[in-house]
């Protein structure tokens, strides 16, 4: 079995900003791509971002047993880890990233125990987070109040990770991110 990351947060914390951050700076870390049901943001292309599913494929790959995890993050809106990204990554050597949501994230941990970091992203506050889902400029107002009412909820998971980095300063959450990430591959 490798090691595997595990990165939560409400949306809008900075998980992708830091995730991404992480990808470039050559940890041997790569990214466990999700299947989702929801409609592609932005410039998400198939297979980079997520496997975009319709929800007809996404239960059929359920009845299958093909997610290591799954759940239904939105009303009617699933999302999960297929097992074949996990021997993928692994296969050619390296730690696996997960974005998941809080419950995802939990599960994660407790299959992949000690060979597992669990991470959460926490905002400064809900007020913050809103601003930047509005700063981002992908969601439509109704999915940005969506995802901040769920915000509150999220948060309450935090004492369930390994590990808590506040995302005030994007620079200092880069920095601790990448410090805990060689601590835990034993790479310092
Ligand atoms: P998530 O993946 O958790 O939904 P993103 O990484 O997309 O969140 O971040 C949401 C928005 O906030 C993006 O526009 C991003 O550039 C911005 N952002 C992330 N971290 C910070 C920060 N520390 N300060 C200001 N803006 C930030
Ligand atoms: P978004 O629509 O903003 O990309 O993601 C919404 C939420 O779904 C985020 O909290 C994200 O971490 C979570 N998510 C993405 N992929 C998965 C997955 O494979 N499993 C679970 N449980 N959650 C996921």
């Amino acid at each position: 079995m490798g090691k595997v990351i595990i990165f939560s947060a409400p949306s809008g914390a900075g998980k992708s900003t830091i995730i991404n951050y992480l990808l470039g700076r050559h940890l041997g870390l790569e990214f466990s791509i999700s299947a989702t049901c929801r409609a592609p943001r932005g410039e998400e292309q198939n297979g980079k971002e997520y496997y975009f599913f319709t929800q007809t494929e996404f239960e059929s790959r359920i009845a299958a047993g093909d997610f290591l995890e799954y759940e239904e993050v939105y009303p009617g809106c699933y999302y999960g880890t297929l097992k074949s990204e996990v021997e993928r990554i692994w296969n050619r050597g390296n730690a696996v990233i997960f974005d998941v949501d809080v419950v995802g994230g939990v599960n994660l941990k407790k299959k992949f125990g000690p060979e597992a970091l669990s991470v959460f992203i926490q905002p400064v506050s809900v007020a913050v987070l809103e601003q930047r889902l509005i700063g981002r400029g992908t969601d439509a107002l109704d999915k940005i109040a969506q995802r901040v009412a769920k915000a509150e909820y999220e948060m309450g998971f935090a004492p369930q990770f390994d590990t808590v980095i506040v995302n005030d300063c994007l620079e200092e959450a880069l920095s601790e991110a990448e410090e805990k990430v060689k601590n835990f591959l034993g790479q310092q």
